[in-house]
């Protein structure tokens, strides 16, 4: 499985135990069938809600997305025990409404990257993927090796302390 550990910014955690979180994202081509089949069911429920004029699930394509592409993480429930998620959990989504939101904002980001007018781009084709199965080429067109960074210019450091700001200085 190909992954990448991004910076999540300061540690919202209750108690802060952490200087800094990070989550264990799943990149796009080790994304499984269980997340497509989860990320193309909340899309699907999404666009009908739309359609019906309603704005019931807003986002929520998005937030399965990133429930069932992140394999781990440091952030931790009210009781101090970590937030259950991942594609193995039922209720991952859940996970990610109960982030903070500069927390749940970083690691959008990394999943839903905007250009510098602000503009989503999904460049790195995880909702491709999901929706249709198709990955996109390495944008970096470096070979990407199974656990490590596919894109060294990425937010892509792997320890907690480092990398304060510079996560938002590209793109
Ligand atoms: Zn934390």
């Amino acid at each position: 499985m190909e992954t990448r550990t991004v910076d999540l910014g300061p540690c919202h955690c209750p108690g802060t135990p952490h200087e800094r979180d990070e989550a264990v994202i799943v990149l796009p081509v080790s994304m499984t069938y269980g997340a497509q089949r989860r990320v193309q069911s909340a899309y699907a429920l999404e666009v009908e809600d739309e359609r019906a004029g309603r704005d019931r699930f807003g986002g929520l394509a998005d937030a399965t997305l990133m429930a069932v592409c992140t394999f781990s993480w440091t952030c931790l429930n009210p009781d101090g025990k970590p937030l259950a998620i991942g594609v193995r959990e039922p209720n991952a989504t859940n996970a990610i409404d109960a982030l903070d939101p500069l927390t749940a904002m970083a690691l959008h980001d990394e999943f839903f990257p905007r250009d510098a007018a602000g503009t989503a781009t999904d460049k790195n084709g995880y909702f491709l993927r999901a929706i249709t199965g198709v990955v996109l080429p390495n944008p970096s067109s470096a070979p990407s090796v199974a656990g490590l960074p596919a894109t060294p210019s990425t937010g892509s450091t792997p320890s907690p302390k480092a990398s304060t700001s510079k996560r938002r200085a590209k793109s």
